[in-house]
């Protein structure tokens, strides 16, 4: 194998030893040896000033330096060639993970160990509102909520931060520091990640809300029957009629109590089952399926109501008949239940909009403004008395959004005290099938 130590030391023989013959032809060895070890040194320190001035420069292929310089000056070499590829290559994945970075829905910032911005990305930018020159500040001094600060200096953060966004308090961001840089974050630095929580917080709250509604809506019967039921419990008390009757009056709070639970599960299954798909589904009639829920509705209405009915017997949905019978007929029976004697409902499918709509029109007492963008919500009511006394559960135009949400299709309420009520049921092309009238020969 190739010594560049062995080089090295045959030039200095060849240079000694060629001066030393050359000193001893002049009668002067001596002289000779010392000239050639002179001139071995010379050339030596200019071979190191040449790699010197070498090293200095960029990357160039060394120069033959000759001897051990020359195996020193490749290995240089080839260490500085690995080390730019890997500079290059790093410079290339920080660079990617920031533009990568940039495009996360949660704001990145880097920090310093004593809270001075080293970076962030586009959505920090948006959702905390630092501005490009806001580099190298403290993040103390941009966002000043108190709880921040005081988590900001705790030297450990294992729990997130919940804050109101300082852009808009109506944002709730959730804030987690974690140690950045070197091996287990020896560097200090520290990366805050902040994501916006307010939806996650919305729901916490509307499942809260639920679940309050439901013990509230099922504890009213339950009272009331476990009322009858100790009265009962002393039956020497009580002759047969009397019993009778006490079990009849038991009856309405338990039919109360099914109603909900088939309306619960009812929302349940539309909540979680997967949406049915235009082209898979079947095709539902709509004017068989209106005029059924009508013969429904008039024995409801006991003949105090006048029903009208347009219906466009062309046009049918593609659908769940089940889902579409109990939006249609909640909104055909609330007409009934809160409207008095002598009211007017119309019921109408016609095209409309982009594609057909059915509305379930009354002349009724109408509902106040303040009321309609909450409607739709679960257990809202405008009269709770009037609603449970006429059987409602709270949950009937909840159920009617979540079926038209999933047949894709949108429930509009307009409404004016005094003059009534319109609800309608926007269907899009997609979902219709539009059958062709026959044309009668004449
Ligand atoms: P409920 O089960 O109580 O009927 P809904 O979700 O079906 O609940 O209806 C919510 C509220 O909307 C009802 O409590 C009622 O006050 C009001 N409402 C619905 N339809 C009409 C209507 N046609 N006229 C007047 N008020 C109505």
């Amino acid at each position: 194998m190739f010594n560049p130590w062995s080089s090295e030391f045959w030039r200095l023989v060849f240079y000694v030893v060629t001066a030393w013959l050359l000193g001893l032809i002049f009668g002067w060895p001596v002289w000779g040896l010392v000239a050639g070890l002179s001139f071995y040194i010379v050339t030596l320190a200019q071979r190191f000033h040449r790699f010197e001035t070498w090293a200095n420069q960029g990357v160039s292929e060394p120069e033959e330096f000759g001897g051990i310089l020359e195996d020193i000056a490749f290995r240089f070499y080839r260490i500085r060639m690995r080390s730019r590829r890997r500079k290059k290559r790093l410079t290339e994945l920080l660079r990617r993970w920031q533009h990568s970075s940039s495009a996360l829905p949660d704001a990145t910032v880097l920090l310093e160990k004593n809270g001075d911005i080293l970076w962030f990305n586009r959505t920090a930018s948006a959702m905390l509102g630092l501005k490009p020159n806001d580099q190298g500040r403290n993040i103390g001094n941009l966002i000043r909520h108190p709880r921040f600060i005081y988590y900001i200096n705790q030297p450990e953060h294992p729990e997130p931060l919940e804050i109101a966004s300082p852009r808009d308090i109506s944002r709730i961001l959730s804030i987690r520091i974690v140690p950045y840089g070197g091996v287990g974050g020896e560097t200090g630095q520290l990366l805050m990640l902040v994501s916006d929580v307010t939806h996650i917080q919305r729901l916490m709250t509307m499942r809260r809300d639920f679940i309050a509604n439901v013990s509230h809506e099922l504890r009213t019967p339950l009272t009331v029957i476990m009322g009858y039921l100790e009265t009962l419990k002393d039956d020497e008390m009580f002759d047969a009629a009397t019993m009778k009757e006490y079990l009849a009056r038991i009856e309405a709070p338990a039919q109360r109590m099914k109603t909900l639970v088939e309306d619960l599960l009812m929302l349940s299954s539309l909540d979680t089952g997967a949406p049915p798909s235009p082209e898979l589904s079947a095709i539902v009639r709509v004017s068989p399926l209106v005029k059924s829920i009508l013969a429904e509705a008039e024995q409801l209405s006991q003949g105090q109501h006048d029903f009208v009915i347009e219906l466009d017997d062309s046009i049918q949905i593609r659908g769940v008949e089940k889902e579409l019978h109990s939006a249609f007929g909640n909104l055909i029976t609330n007409a009934v239940r809160y409207t008095p004697a002598g009211t007017t409902i119309t019921v109408s499918w016609q095209p409309g909009g982009d594609g057909a709509k059915l509305c379930v029109r009354d002349n009724g007492p109408g509902i106040s403004p303040e009321h309609l963008p909450r409607l739709t919500e679960r257990f809202y009511r405008v009269d709770v008395g009037r609603s449970r006394s006429s059987g409602g559960t709270g949950l009937g135009l909840a159920i009617v959004k979540q079926v038209l949400r999933r047949h894709d299709a949108e429930l509009t309420i307009v409404s004016q005290v005094g003059a009534g009520s319109e609800f309608c049921c926007l269907f899009n092309h997609a979902r219709l099938q539009v059958e062709k009238k026959l044309q009668v020969a004449r």
